[in-house]
């Protein structure tokens, strides 16, 4: 019988072996073996736990200047990024790209959005005119479901603060017909422009008033406080905003289109800090005659190349001048480009190959597409990415555009591929939205490449990010890796290990075995 061995010596004997559990990721990804993997084929194998999740530090980059504390971004889709979204994720300490598929004035207003947003200000109140009626103000009432209403000479924000009309003024005001300048109040209290949160609320709160306006320096209605939002107003600690002006961070996409240079200055006008290039194939001599074109013509502005899958396609786009690069052709969740093309590449082998070629010069990447659960996440960034750029799971909550409908019992939104016939024939009808990003888009017969459907609701990102970044902290805790640049740093030194998975392992991964369940992934 083989000898027993002295237990208090157990880890000390591990030295023994010549090489760790599991695989490094260079065996792991080395393609002769078994071909291209996705996140799917494979797992990381715990670390060591010696540290609460919460002290895991996440922080990263997007683009060679831009560091963010979360490395979230969502995709430039015309069912994902608006406004709406781009705020949200830029509040959640990620960022959202601003799609294109508009005109470049509205695609510009959205960007001058995001810019100009201040948490728990109302930068867009409903402002009415003197001249206004009670009956429309009752009426508005109906529609808004509020009926307090900042009064401007030209009823708009912008114009100059005359008084406010709130619901005590008209409820009990039986001409309807009176404009409100007869009943409105004109004796009001006011605060400045750039005057801080805490501050406006600490005005409001001694006030005893429901609304504070916020005025410049001529008196003319900039944004507005509310005291019932008081209680609402969330903090975010790790808020995306530029270093100089603490405005949100707001990323948008463009083409490689002559045209898409007139579309990016009055991105920039409005306060762009960093573009997309938006292209399924994006070693093309437009692209790289763009990025050069930009870094000439704004030099401050941060320029996202791609996509790309493998390193001879980075190559040509980190010489050009590019400061981030995005990974990813075919992995999307509605793409159908490795079928009609034939091009691409499994997602897993395409963020490896391409971060270990990309980070040796300092150009971070964002693994793009194909990210369904928080395990994606982690692989990702194992891999080499410093960001995840996500559609689908963005998709459905109440910040992505569109409107939610019903189907089977089911509350759902529209997700559609930018490839997709949906979005290109969008793109052919509008005159000046400019998507170029699959190459058929002016073509009398379209290509898709993508397909158009729908997802489950998803509840806000105000709740669907902050379990994303937890869990990430959790999954980064079981490696036993305390940041996102330990868990690169671990995985290129050898210390992190995988394991491929059998078809057989991915069964026994998943959820099996039960009549029925219920997959409910945070409260
Ligand atoms: P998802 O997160 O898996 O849903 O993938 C989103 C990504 O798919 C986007 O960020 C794009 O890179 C890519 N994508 C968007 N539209 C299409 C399409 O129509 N065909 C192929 N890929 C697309």
């Amino acid at each position: 019988m083989a000898q027993t061995l002295d237990c208090s010596k157990a880890v000390e004997y591990l030295s023994t072996y010549s090489e760790k559990d599991g695989l490094s990721v260079h065996d792991l990804m080395d393609n002769k073996l078994h071909g291209g993997l996705t996140y799917n084929d494979f797992l990381i194998l715990p670390g060591k736990i010696d540290f609460p999740a919460k002290d895991v530090d996440l922080e990263t980059k997007l683009t060679k200047k831009i560091t963010l504390k979360t490395p979230f971004v969502s995709s430039p889709m015309d069912t994902v990024t608006e406004s709406n979204m781009a705020i949200h994720m830029a509040l959640l300490g990620g960022i959202g790209i601003i799609h294109h598929n508009c005109t470049a004035e509205e695609q510009a207003e959205m960007v001058r959005k995001v810019k100009k947003y201040e948490n728990g200000f109302i930068n867009d109140p409903v402002a009415i005119s003197p001249s206004t009626t009670v009956e429309t103000v009752k009426a508005m009432g109906q529609q808004f479901g509020f009926t307090s209403f900042p009064v401007t000479e030209t009823g708009k924000v912008g114009g100059k603060l005359v008084g406010i009309i709130t619901s005590r003024d008209v409820q009990f005001h039986e001409n309807d017909a009176s404009p409100v300048s007869e009943i409105m109040t004109t004796d009001l209290i006011t605060a400045k422009a750039g005057i801080s949160l805490a501050e406006g609320n600490d005005i409001l709160r001694k006030s005893k008033k429901g609304k504070l306006p916020i005025v410049d320096s001529e008196g003319n209605l900039v944004s507005m406080l509310s005291r019932t939002d008081l209680q609402k107003n969330q903090d975010y600690p790790h808020a995306s905003k530029s270093f100089q002006s603490k405005q949100l961070l707001c990323g948008a996409a463009i083409g490689t289109l002559d045209s898409d240079k007139q579309r990016l200055a009055k991105l920039v006008d409005a306060g762009l800090d960093v573009v997309v290039l938006d292209s399924s194939q994006g070693n093309s001599v437009f692209q790289l005659n763009m990025i050069k074109w930009i870094k000439q013509t704004f030099p401050d502005l941060q320029v996202i190349a791609g996509n790309v899958v493998t390193r001879e396609q980075a190559a040509q786009l980190i010489e050009a001048g590019a400061d981030g690069l995005r990974i990813g052709m075919g992995s999307g969740s509605i793409c159908i480009t490795q079928e009609v093309m034939a091009c691409g590449r499994p997602q897993g082998t395409a963020v490896y190959k391409v971060t270990q070629f990309a980070n040796q010069f300092g150009v971070p990447c964002i693994a793009d597409g194909g990210v369904s659960n928080i395990g994606h996440i982690t692989k990702a960034l194992a891999l080499g990415a410093s960001c995840v750029m996500m559609g689908s799971m963005l998709a459905g909550t109440s910040e992505s555009p569109g409107e939610y409908f019903y189907r089977d019992g089911k509350r759902l939104k529209t997700y559609r591929g930018m490839g997709s016939i949906d979005a290109m024939q969008q793109t052919a009808t509008n005159a000046n939205a400019s998507t170029s990003r699959y190459f058929s888009e002016g073509d009398k017969v379209l290509v898709a490449q993508g397909v158009s459907g729908s997802v489950l609701d998803k509840g806000s990102v105000t709740k669907f990010v902050p379990y994303l970044y937890n869990g990430l902290q959790h999954s980064c805790q079981d490696i036993g890796v305390k940041s996102i640049v330990a868990l690169r740093e671990e995985t290129i030194k050898g210390n992190v290990r995988f394991e491929i998975r059998t078809a057989s392992a991915q069964m026994e991964g998943g959820v099996h075995g039960l009549y029925s369940f219920e997959k409910r992934l945070h409260n």
